[in-house]
Parts: C-alpha cells; structure tokens; sequence
C-alpha cells in the first residue's frame, strides 16, 4: 500500500491525506511500503534517502 512519506523528516501521510506538503514544508514523494528498505537510521540518513529516491524513480 503506498503513502506519501515527507522528503525532508520522513514522516509517513496516509495517501489520502488532504495535505500537499509536510507541516514542516518538506515536499512528499510517494513510496510503497512493500519495497521500501529495511536499512533506516543505521546508514547515514542523506545518502539513504538519496538511495531510495533513485531507486523509486527507476521503478
Ligand atoms: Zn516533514
């Protein structure tokens, strides 16, 4: 089941949600639970995201 998870704090929205950004502003982009990487804060936390958000893009 996808969600909309916040690109700057990682805070997870349900992808109904009414909102368009982060209450802290940050852009969401949209992942799907199912692929996302069991790795979280035990890897350094920029090169992380940036490894999931090329991978997301090449689905
Ligand atoms: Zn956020």
């Amino acid at each position: 089941m996808p969600e909309f998870r916040c690109s700057e704090c990682r805070k997870a929205y349900d992808i109904a949600t009414m909102n368009f950004q982060c209450e802290n502003g940050g852009v969401f982009k949209l992942v799907d639970k199912d692929v996302e990487f069991p790795v979280k804060k035990s890897r350094k936390p920029a090169m992380w995201r940036y490894y999931e958000a090329l991978s997301i893009e090449n689905k």
